[in-house]
């Protein structure tokens, strides 16, 4: 029996699953796909937004504001990327001009940092930015991360501290009885537990609707699609800030984003899909992502486009996440609607879980003990060869050497990366976790060099046939057949 089952891991299972692991309390995390953090949590801008812009009264205003400014020190603890960039809202007309100070005022307020500049100021701070800008709020507290890898480093933690994560396990009902949940899953196990978190994503409505006896569900996803261009890497990108436009009712509106790895991200538009799994690229989208780009950028090459993706964004009806337990299922929580700012406020959302829903129970029935943990393991930083000093280079490869062979050109990553990323806690199985872990397969040439050397390393290091390869779930298929002798030499 376990004390709570978190159904999802993205993003948000991730942080709950890690924040719960310090406690003596029995954990686990039921994900339908083969690794975490493949849905909205790897589909974003990922950016750490300042927290100006939610309405004020919100759990997301509140929780984007706190959770930004836990961010830092959070990745620092992992080991993980983050990059305060500072970001404009730039106004392209003297109407949305006129919007700026009401923003100011408003993040004043919030006690988070800003200014207002005007469209020379801010075009001598980025001289890329488009001609058509007439005066930009700054908000220099902004951030952008790596969100997947966040949630791997937070989920490799929560394992190593006895949170069981169980992959390819999608959950089909839930009923409950007395104290206690049962959940069943497609594969046919069935789970008991005395809470459930649900932190399903676009799901979060149907993964409720399995367990509530209430008329109308309220929680309704309508997944909004939001689509990419990614620029190949650079020095130094066209822009270092994160570029907004003025926000409207739509959203955020088409943003210019630097990565933590020197990309651009150009993009998401906003359409309503009814099918939660329609994440492909429409060439409407993308021409309209490439207009509306041009009103905030000059010079912006378009011939150093390496890919295009697309995410869908939970959003309910009523504007604001909801967080809480369910009403007429006790220790039944929601974790739901969490769309943008859903990444930003991430942290302070698993916080807001515990404190103030978990540890807040009353019932002695249902109360959850929580005591700390004595000996909580942290995980080992990875190395970044690309980020050693010379001196570093030379002493790892010494000791090392497949630290020294570089597998994928485009992104610098060695052998080594690779080696460790298979076998540590969470180990990659795929080539596509093995990708999402060191990236191998991110930069200009797409995998089209070193996956096929990925996938000679995963099968060495698994000590099983390349032919048992997949690129991610356990349908994909790599290699079908060996065409001459030994497995060394399959044929794609
Ligand atoms: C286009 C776009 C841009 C965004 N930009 C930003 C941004 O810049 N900054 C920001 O703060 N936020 C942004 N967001 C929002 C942010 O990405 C999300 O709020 C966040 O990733 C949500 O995390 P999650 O864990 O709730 O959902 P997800 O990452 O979707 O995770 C839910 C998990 O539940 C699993 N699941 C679903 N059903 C089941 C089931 N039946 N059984 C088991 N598992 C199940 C899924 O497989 C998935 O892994 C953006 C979102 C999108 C789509």
């Amino acid at each position: 029996m376990y004390d709570v089952v978190i159904v999802g891991a993205g993003i948000i299972g991730s942080f709950l699953a890690h924040d719960l692991s310090k406690y003596q309390l029995n954990i686990a995390v039921l994900e339908k796909n083969s690794d975490i953090a493949g849905e909205a949590t790897m589909s974003n801008s990922a950016i750490i937004h300042a927290g100006h812009d939610p309405k004020t009264g919100t759990l997301k205003a509140s929780l984007n504001l706190q959770g930004s400014r836990m961010y830092e020190s959070v990745c620092k603890e992992l080991g993980v990327s983050y990059k305060r960039t500072s970001a404009f809202v730039a106004a392209t007309n003297h109407e949305e001009e006129e919007l700026l100070p009401a923003m100011i005022a408003q993040a004043e307020e919030r006690d988070i940092p800003c200014m207002l500049l005007r469209g020379e100021e801010a075009r001598r701070k980025e001289p890329n930015l488009s001609e058509e800008i007439v005066a930009v709020a700054e908000f220099p507290t902004t951030a952008i991360c790596y969100p997947w890898e966040i949630a791997l480093a937070l989920m490799e933690e929560a394992v190593m501290n006895q949170v069981e994560l169980k992959l390819n396990e999608k959950v089909i009902t839930i009923e409950k009885d007395q104290n206690t949940f049962q959940i069943l899953t497609e594969k046919g196990n069935q789970y008991e537990s005395r809470y459930v978190i649900n932190a399903a994503g676009i799901y979060a409505d149907e993964i409720y609707q399995l367990v509530t006896k209430l008329e109308k569900n309220p929680i309704v996803i309508h997944p909004r699609k939001g689509e990419y261009f990614v620029l190949d890497r650079e020095e130094k990108t066209l822009v270092e800030r994160v570029i907004y436009p003025v926000p409207s009712e739509k959203g955020k509106g088409v943003l210019l984003v630097p990565t933590t790895h020197n990309n651009l991200l150009l993009g998401p538009n906003s359409t309503m899909v009814t099918d939660k799994e329609e994440k492909g690229n429409t060439t409407e989208a993308l021409a309209y992502v490439k207009e509306a780009v041009q009103k905030l950028a000059k010079n912006i090459p378009f011939e150093k486009i390496i890919r295009t993706f697309a995410g869908l964004r939970a959003s309910g009806e009523s504007g604001d996440f909801i967080i809480e337990e369910a009403m007429d299922v006790p220790c039944f929580i929601n974790v739901a609607q969490i769309e943008s700012p859903g990444l930003a406020s991430a942290p302070a959302i698993s916080e807001y879980v515990l404190h103030e829903i978990l540890m807040k129970k009353e019932d002695q029935d249902q109360k959850l003990i929580f005591i700390q943990k004595e000996n909580y393991l942290k995980r080992r930083h990875p190395i970044r060869v690309k980020d050693l000093s010379e001196e570093e280079r030379n002493k790892l490869v010494k000791e090392q050497p497949a630290y020294g062979r570089v597998i994928c050109r485009c992104e610098q990553i060695t052998e080594g990366e690779i080696i460790d990323t298979i076998h540590r806690t969470l180990g990659a199985k795929t080539v596509k976790a093995v990708k999402k872990r060191v990236r191998p397969g991110m930069g200009r040439c797409q995998g089209g060099f070193c996956e096929p050397r990925v996938v000679e390393i995963l099968a060495r290091e698994l000590h099983i046939s390349p032919l048992d390869i997949r690129m991610d779930s356990p349908e994909s298929l790599l290699l079908t057949r060996e065409l001459w002798g030994g497995d060394k030499h399959a044929g794609i």
